[in-house]
């Protein structure tokens, strides 16, 4: 094991792993914190699924350590510490405190913050960052409910979660490439600093600002960062690039999709399949919570379909709906009722003999993955950006947790294609 990655939620942390099996390195994703003897061999990079964005400082902290410390056991020569590319954090942190206790348990040293990630249009430039044409400070993140953004400059929103030094490696000096980079990182702590933001504009800043971080025990930045870390392992003889997969050898049996998201591309994957010829079977938060619908009807339902078409069970609503829904009933609480439901089906047709399964939505793959105590995953074949075939280690199953807005509106069809 080469490179150790703590990710501070299970969507980003699926990103970056996805990041880096396409760069060549065999990735496993973990949901926990790894505990000895967890089966973990052959991986090129570990990366740990937290759930520490926005729970408190010292629990992220605390988390996080222990991630360390299993990652290093395991043989890390590097931790990488992964966080959101709009930088989500308050002034208690967590990004800054969690930083500042990885680089302590590893001696010191500077280690780079940058959350860049052209292809996903979030860049910085002289330490202000920009989501698409906007400063993060006048984006949609100015009103994120749990980490509202207000500042787009990251040295200052660094700065005021940490007590040691942050200072700034500009355009100017990572557009000249690596050797004027890794002077700049020579500098910066020789005067100090423990921490430097890295402008980044183009994918191939992020290739030299991770080739000139060879060295430092501690890179934290957005998955965009891990671009240039594989290279390091290859140009050192620790690793030879492996082709990403692009074909899914999974296990023979049923399939199935489950879709708790109402955001707008789920809907239209939905509408889309339906129209595809999928059977699909809606649910309805009322009978659910009347007790008229349950897991084990609705998983009756699926497998009495005929094989052949992936049938489609779906809560995905337009937000009218969703919200007299949760005048109802509460918005946690209809939202925990029906990922419940879904978890709770997703184990019932895996007994059933389900062996191939899509899941859209963030909160409900995470129900799902904990119904089905799955703790690893091996990252696959891509199926749209960001959304790869995993393999749930351990188990006879093959899972694609698709984060609601991801994914074409033909995914729920074209995912089967890259099966064997
Ligand atoms: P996304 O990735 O799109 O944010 P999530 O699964 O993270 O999707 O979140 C969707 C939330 O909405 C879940 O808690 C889910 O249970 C809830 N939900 C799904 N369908 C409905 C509905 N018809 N009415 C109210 N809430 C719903």
């Amino acid at each position: 094991m080469l490179l150790g990655c703590i990710a501070d939620d299970l969507t980003g942390a699926t990103d970056l792993a996805l990041m880096l099996t396409r760069a060549g390195m065999r990735t496993v994703q973990v949901m926990d914190v790894p505990a000895p003897g967890d089966a973990l061999d052959g991986f090129d990079a570990v990366v740990v699924a937290l759930k520490s964005r926005t729970c408190p400082a010292t629990d992220a902290v605390d988390l996080s350590l222990r991630s360390a410390d299993a990652l290093l056991a395991l043989g890390a020569r590097q931790l990488f510490f992964k966080y959101c590319s709009t930088f989500d954090s308050t002034n208690e942190g967590n990004i800054g405190p969690v930083a500042e206790a990885l680089l302590a348990k590893l001696g010191g040293g500077l280690a780079i913050v940058c959350p860049a990630f052209p292809a996903n249009k979030r860049s910085v430039y002289l330490g202000n960052l920009f989501v698409g044409d906007q400063p993060l400070a006048e984006s949609p993140m100015k009103d994120h409910p749990l980490t509202p953004m207000r500042d787009s400059n990251l040295v200052r929103v660094m700065q005021r979660q940490t007590k040691l030094k942050v200072g700034l490696v500009p355009f100017g000096v990572v557009d000249q490439g690596v050797d004027a980079i890794r002077a700049a990182y020579a500098s910066a702590e020789a005067s100090g600093q423990s921490f430097v933001v890295v402008d980044a504009i183009l994918d191939r800043h992020l290739l030299a600002m991770g080739e000139a971080a060879a060295a430092h025990k501690l890179i934290t930045g957005g998955s965009g960062v891990a671009l240039g870390l594989p290279g390091n392992f290859i140009r050192q003889g620790l690793m030879m690039a492996s082709r990403p997969p692009d074909r899914m050898n999974a296990p023979k049996g049923r399939s199935a999709i489950l879709a708790g998201s109402c955001s707008v591309a789920t809907r239209g994957q939905v509408k889309a399949a339906m129209e595809a010829g999928i059977p699909a079977m809606k649910l309805d938060p009322a009978l659910i919570a009347m007790g008229k619908v349950d897991a084990a009807g609705v998983a009756d339902w699926v497998l009495k379909q005929p094989a052949g078409k992936p049938p489609l069970v779906y809560s995905s609503d337009d937000p009218g709906a969703v919200r007299a829904v949760q005048e109802k009933h509460g918005r946690l609480e209809a939202g925990a009722m029906i990922e419940h439901l879904l978890a709770d089906v997703a184990v019932r047709l895996v007994k059933g003999g389900v062996r191939r399964l899509i899941v859209a939505g963030g909160e409900t793959s995470g129900a799902v993955v904990n119904g089905l105590k799955i703790g690893a995953l091996e990252i696959g074949p891509e199926i749209d950006p960001g959304v790869p075939w995993c393999r749930a280690v351990g188990h006879d199953l093959v899972v694609a947790l698709k984060s609601g807005n991801f994914g074409a509106p033909d995914f729920f069809t074209k995912a089967w294609e890259r099966m064997e």
